[in-house]
């Protein structure tokens, strides 16, 4: 892990007037150190960094922070007791604690053993970090978006009528070991027909027939970082007007991509989407946001939606998905969601898969 982001969280703490940060949430520690576990503290201050882990992870945690100024501490009682250890030696005033990411028991606990530290409540301290990736991520997350592309275009081999959902399901899961992947980001969406309206339908029984439209909605872990595609298959003849909902849906998806420039801001990438789609008539069709961001986390900064204040604009080094979807009941679902980088003028296409598989 390159020391900046130890730098750049010391900066943070700095300008948030924080003389210590406890970051407990896993993928923020993951950033920080490079461990990837499911449980740790770290106490970051403007100089030093500890990382509290417990025995299950002491040899992980040293191999992780190998060749960097990150001192190790293995909690002997819990990992709590550990980070209070770590913070009783340093005395600050003012310590921020990860608001969202820290229940209120463990926050009673922390405040009361370190009494008179303040404890604050902070937000996005890291994720803001987070947010604009670095060189090693954007290698990271372009070899994932070539991967999880690969495995995309094997699609059409396995959406055949007659074929279950769950079987089609089984196949991208299989696929994407296949091809490198950890594990899958999320559990894969196969949603066919009628299911095909239901944005987060999870694969059932139904076999595919000739005339569905299916929705594809698989993502990878590699490296730690999440990537995420989403292809709409059509088997055989499909309604009009289920036609005509894809065209539109691939309309906007392009209208979004090109609206995607440093400077942007988000809600009008979201816009360039809706309102092509409403131009079709399908703005109610259209339900949920145009993307989200990917990471260490399938679902992180930034939010590319209408509800994000009108103010919050993408910068170059910023990689999210880009998945607008017009949904019908009864006539179904079509989704398109792609993976882009923005970069000077533009962005980057990290996926790369033909619309119509
Ligand atoms: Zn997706
Ligand atoms: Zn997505």
């Amino acid at each position: 892990v390159s020391g900046n982001r130890l730098a750049r969280a010391g900066a943070e703490l700095h300008r948030r007037r924080l003389d210590a940060l406890i970051v407990s949430h896993p993928a923020n520690i993951r950033y920080l150190t490079g461990l990837n576990a499911s449980a740790g503290a770290c106490v970051v201050t403007p100089s030093p960094c500890t990382l509290v882990v417990d025995l299950r992870y002491a040899t992980a945690a040293a191999e992780a922070v190998a060749g960097s100024s990150i001192q190790i501490e293995v909690a002997d009682a819990s990992i709590d007791d550990g980070a209070i250890a770590v913070i009783r030696g340093l005395r600050p005033p003012r310590v921020g604690v990860e608001g969202a990411h820290l229940t209120v028991a463990r926050f009673n606990k922390l405040s009361g053993a370190l009494t008179p530290t303040e404890l604050i409540s902070t937000e996005r301290v890291i994720e803001e970090l987070r947010v604009i990736k670095d060189a090693e991520e954007i290698e990271r997350l372009r070899h994932a978006g070539r991967m999880i592309s690969a495995v995309a275009r094997q699609a059409r081999d396995w959406v055949v009528s007659g074929a279950a959902e769950v079987e089609v399901a089984a196949c991208v899961d299989a696929a994407m070991r296949q091809a490198g992947f950890e594990r899958p980001a999320f559990d894969t969406i196969v949603a066919s027909g009628p299911n095909g309206c239901l944005p987060h339908a999870r694969p059932t029984r139904r076999r595919l027939a000739e005339g569905d439209g299916v929705v594809l909605d698989f993502g990878g872990v590699y490296d730690g970082y999440c990537v995420d595609l989403t292809r709409t298959l059509l088997i055989g003849e499909v309604p009009a007007p289920f036609r005509r909902m894809f065209e539109a849906v691939r309309e906007a998806q392009a209208a979004a991509i090109a609206a995607v420039v440093p400077g942007a801001a988000a809600a009008d990438i979201d816009g360039a989407a809706r309102r092509v789609l409403g131009a079709h008539g399908l703005a109610a069709a259209f339900g949920h946001g145009t993307g989200h961001g990917l990471g260490l986390e399938v679902h992180e900064e930034p939010r590319i939606s209408r509800t994000v204040p009108a103010d919050e604009r993408v910068q170059a080094g910023m990689v999210f998905t880009i998945e607008p979807g017009a949904y019908i009941p009864g006539l179904g679902g079509v989704r398109i969601e792609d993976d882009v980088l923005v970069v000077t003028g533009g962005c980057e296409l990290l996926t790369d898969v033909p619309i119509e598989l």
